[in-house]
């Protein structure tokens, strides 16, 4: 039986993927604030590095797979500790237990808002690592008014799906075996877009910014099956890909330009 750490499991897709992978007869340890295996703040960094330890060791010492969903979509400059930094450092700090697994694999959830508009200066400061420069940068755009502000989620996934097209081919990564992906949702019905989705004028904002011709909304498992399949033995050769898993809002928005 594999063992899978997720995080976010205990709301929305992480609920879903952890709760699917279970019923195949999967080992989930699952990481959130509240109602998980392992309890822990990922927007800190010592949240982020007991996490890893206590789910290490309730591991066993290997984890096969890490898929990270756990993320916040305020306009504010925690979202980027939460969305960039409290998942590539947990990556980094499972993966000497993943590279005891015989076929370790890992993948995290981004966003079809990576390709929204934000400060290409806030992106790159949170791929340079430096949180404090990161959020000071963010702190200065939400101060400016609504609209700048909510570049800061775009901001924080564009920045995790840049780190893994990188990463994935590193040494550490592809270099040990471990294929390492991103999934880019559209609108997932979870409590995360509850409120958002529950009056016309909120659906109306939302389908404007993410047009989905293909089933509109999506439900969890649309993406927790994705994640598993990337994570699963199968996948032996896919890495360094961001897949929207969009209902089409990509290549709506995109067209040509890939
Ligand atoms: P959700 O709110 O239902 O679940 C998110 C989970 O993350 C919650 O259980 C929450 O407690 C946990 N979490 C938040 N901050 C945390 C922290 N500091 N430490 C530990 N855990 C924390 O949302 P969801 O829709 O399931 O979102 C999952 C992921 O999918 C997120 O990364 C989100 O950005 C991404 N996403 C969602 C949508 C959507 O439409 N719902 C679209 C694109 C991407």
């Amino acid at each position: 039986n594999r063992t899978y750490v997720v995080t976010g499991s205990a709301s929305g897709i992480g609920e879903t993927t952890a709760r699917l992978l279970r019923k195949r007869g999967a080992r989930v340890i699952g990481i959130d604030l509240r109602d998980a295996d392992v309890e822990a703040d990922l927007s800190t960094a010592e949240g982020r590095q007991s996490a890893a330890a206590a789910a290490i060791e309730l591991a066993g010492g290997t984890v096969d797979a890490v898929i990270a969903c756990a993320g916040i979509s305020a306009p504010i400059a925690k979202t980027l500790s939460v969305n960039y930094f409290g998942v590539v450092e947990l990556l980094e700090a499972l993966r000497p237990a993943l590279v005891r697994s015989s076929a370790p694999r890992a993948a995290v959830v981004s966003s079809m808002a990576s390709l929204q508009q934000s400060p290409p200066e806030l992106v790159e400061a949170a791929l340079s690592g430096d949180e404090a420069a990161t959020l000071a940068i963010a702190e200065q755009l939400t101060a400016q008014g609504p609209r700048e502000a909510y570049q800061v989620y775009p901001a924080s996934k564009r920045a995790l799906s840049r780190w893994v097209r990188r990463r994935s081919i590193s040494p550490e990564w592809a270099g040990a075996g471990i294929p390492l992906n991103a999934v880019a949702p559209g609108t997932v019905l979870t409590p995360m877009t509850e409120q958002l989705l529950a009056t016309e004028e909120g659906r109306a904002m939302v389908d404007a910014a993410v047009p989905m011709p293909l089933n509109s909304h999506q439900p969890p498992e649309s993406i927790a099956n994705l994640l598993i399949w990337l994570t699963g033995v199968e996948n032996t050769h896919l890495a360094g890909q961001v897949i929207y898993d969009d209902g089409g809002a990509d290549a709506t928005l995109r067209g040509d330009d890939i």
